[in-house]
């Protein structure tokens, strides 16, 4: 099974030659979650009821296969140096995951499969390698996820790899709202396993009502995302300012010609929440 871990590394993939500047790469992932309509401006009413001025769409910037092949290039980038992959198949849950599974391991020049949620009898929920999709024991494995939230998608994935004897290099995830993300602790093992988000972003959230929410004091419009999609025409405008700034297409930006200096540098990763 490590025959693949020999063929298809190195030469052909993007982004692993150097090792880039974290806030850099922050910036570039914020840049491009912006520019696809993935992260959107307003006054929304959130799941929990919460108000919000900011909103993440993940899917929006997964559409853009431009785009997710340099975000997966900087997922690629943290597990690549000189000597080629340092795993051997990247796993992701579904359905984002899929995606970026997908991209990382082409990237890598290796298998790249998805886990998918099982509910069972007792009415818990797991995560469980379908479709005949395996990993070896020992098995070097790279999980990789879109947004971290509560972490509960990521957690649920470290069962059935450690279950296969596979062994876990790195959880890597685009984006992080747990607000400090290091490490991911297996809820059967209790073992802890090193975690890495690009970009770490904090969305405040208000209770409804003028005197709490800046957006209901502002009296601007409440708009309630949901699954059946963007209705607005933010994720257009969007486009039209990326199109008009010369951009090749909204997900993909060109990239900045130098890493400009940060004032603060987003990788103060704190203890994992
Ligand atoms: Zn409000």
């Amino acid at each position: 099974m490590n025959a693949r871990r020999a063929v298809g590394v190195g030469s052909d993939a993007r982004g692993i030659e150097s090792a880039p500047d974290p806030a850099a790469v922050a910036r570039r992932v914020e840049q491009i979650f912006v520019a696809s309509g993935a992260l959107r401006d307003g006054h929304f009413q959130l799941k929990s009821g919460r108000h919000a001025e900011r909103y993440l769409e993940k899917f929006q910037v997964l559409q853009y296969p431009d785009a997710v092949s340099e975000l997966c290039g900087h997922l690629a980038a943290l597990v690549s140096g000189p000597e080629g992959s340092a795993v051997d198949v990247v796993v992701g849950p579904t359905t984002g995951g899929v995606i970026l599974a997908f991209e990382v391991a082409r990237q890598l020049g290796v298998r790249g499969i998805f886990a998918e949620e099982v509910h069972d009898p007792d009415g818990t929920t797991r995560r469980e390698f379908r479709r005949g999709f395996q990993l070896a024991e020992g098995e070097r494995v790279l999980l990789v996820d879109d947004i971290l939230t509560t972490g509960g998608s990521l957690l649920a994935m470290l069962p059935p790899i450690e279950a296969a004897g596979a062994e876990l290099v790195l959880a890597a995830v685009l984006v992080d709202r747990s607000g400090g993300l290091r490490s991911v602790t297996s809820p059967v093992s209790g073992h802890a396993y090193p975690a890495h988000a690009l970009w770490t972003l904090e969305l405040p959230t208000y209770d409804p009502g003028p005197t709490s929410c800046p957006g209901c004091a502002a009296g601007r419009e409440l708009e309630v995302p949901g699954s059946s999609g963007t209705k607005r025409g933010v994720v257009a405008e969007t486009i039209a300012e990326g199109e008009a700034s010369g951009r090749r297409g909204p997900g993909m930006p060109p990239a900045p010609a130098q890493q400009a200096p940060s004032g603060a540098p987003p990788t103060t990763l704190g203890p994992a929440t």
